[in-house]
């Protein structure tokens, strides 16, 4: 028997709040064809993994000491990827770095949310922007998008502006329905927000729209712009997340951030995969274009799959969502029931993943 066994998660003293919630769970099974998580389907090149490595056992060297707090090299690396990347010129003053952009969302949560605060968002999106709110006791304010998922900017600043969230989230590309806004747009909703503006861009580098990074001089005291490495940069099991902003919203957030967060493990193995970026960047060309081959495909089979500017696609029209995702399971095609009625998501993968998928998608109950 286990020890302690015997006692239920309802015997805990849990906090109100969090009573009869269900914790974030894509399911993790190991199946041959895994499409529901959107990473990079493409293993980091020997190289990379080799450098990786390197870095790691020269770090081993030293584990009896606590890594660089502040993180500063890396911070650098990044800021040093950003300017290149969105020719916005970026110093390490304006980058924090946390373990995955999850834990810089509860970062951000946890400075300028709290009891007594609000944080407003766009649905359907990341269903993890409402769970990290309540694990912050903030009050979570859902704004629907239209039907067609996309997002009317004029009724998200109206909704804005009469709501005053302490926090807005726009996730852009926007998961799980995959639509990027224009920063024309996101200005409106920046002008009508009283507080911060969370841009979740975690699938920026797959986007054609320009980054919200660009807007970070004219709206210094309000936007927070917030970036992976899990995808992109296929290093999602590395647990690297970061952040562009004004350099005091970085000083805020070493009010929250708990000393020593980021392992020098994780410090150096990110800047060795930044070392790698072209390589591993080289990837979103390719997945870009697999992506246009999968919708394409989806059309020629008769669903109707959502316009994506990221390396994912929700599509429809299902009878019984669950009882497919299902179906695609039993032909051994992971892919994502995200709870939207009538839809699933699916990651773009290899071409022979994207391949297998869509044998199954022709096969599946709908
Ligand atoms: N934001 C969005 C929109 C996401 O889809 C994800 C991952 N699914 C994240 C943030 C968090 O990713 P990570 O913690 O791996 O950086």
């Amino acid at each position: 028997a286990t020890p302690g066994g015997e006692v239920t998660l309802a015997e805990l003293p849990l906090r109100e709040d969090l009573q009869g919630r269900t914790p974030y769970g894509a399911p993790q099974l190991d199946v041959p064809i895994r499409l529901n998580t959107n990473e990079n389907p493409y293993p980091p090149p020997p190289e990379l993994v080799d450098d990786v490595a390197e870095a790691v056992r020269a770090e081993a060297a030293s584990l009896h000491r606590y890594p660089d707090r502040d993180a500063v090299a890396l911070r650098t690396d990044l800021a040093d990827y950003l300017t290149v990347s969105t020719r916005v010129v970026l110093s390490e003053a304006n980058v924090w770095a946390a373990n995955g952009s999850n834990e810089i969302l509860q970062q951000i949560l946890q400075a300028f949310g709290g009891p007594g605060r609000t944080a407003l968002g766009f649905e359907p999106s990341y269903s993890m922007h409402p769970i990290i709110a309540t694990g912050t006791r903030t009050d979570w304010l859902p704004v629907p998008r239209r039907a067609d998922f996309s997002l009317d900017t004029e009724q998200a600043a109206k909704a804005v502006a009469e709501r005053k969230p302490d926090i807005v989230f726009v996730t852009s590309p926007n998961n799980p329905t995959g639509g990027s806004i224009p920063l024309e747009q996101l200005r409106g909703v920046l002008d009508a927000a009283p507080g911060i503006v969370v841009v979740d861009e975690a699938y920026a580098e797959f986007s054609s729209q320009a980054s919200a990074i660009e807007l970070i001089a004219e709206y210094p005291a309000k936007l927070i712009v917030s970036r992976t490495m899990s995808k992109a940069f296929a290093f999602a099991g590395g647990r690297l997340g970061y952040l562009a902003a004004a350099p005091a919203i970085v000083d805020a957030l070493q009010l929250v951030r708990l000393p020593y967060h980021l392992s020098e493990l994780t410090q150096a193995a990110a800047r060795a995969a930044l070392r790698h970026a072209d390589a591993t960047l080289a990837s979103v060309h390719r997945l870009s274009a697999e992506r246009d081959r999968v919708v394409e495909a989806l059309l020629g089979l008769g669903f109707t799959p959502v316009p994506s500017d990221a390396n994912f696609v929700l599509f429809g029209q299902f009878g019984d969502a669950a009882a497919s995702w299902q179906s695609y399971l039993d032909h051994g095609v992971l892919i994502r029931d995200v709870g939207i009625e009538g839809h699933l998501r699916v990651t773009v993968g290899t071409p022979e993943e994207n391949d297998a998928f869509l044998e199954a998608s022709k096969e599946v109950q709908r």
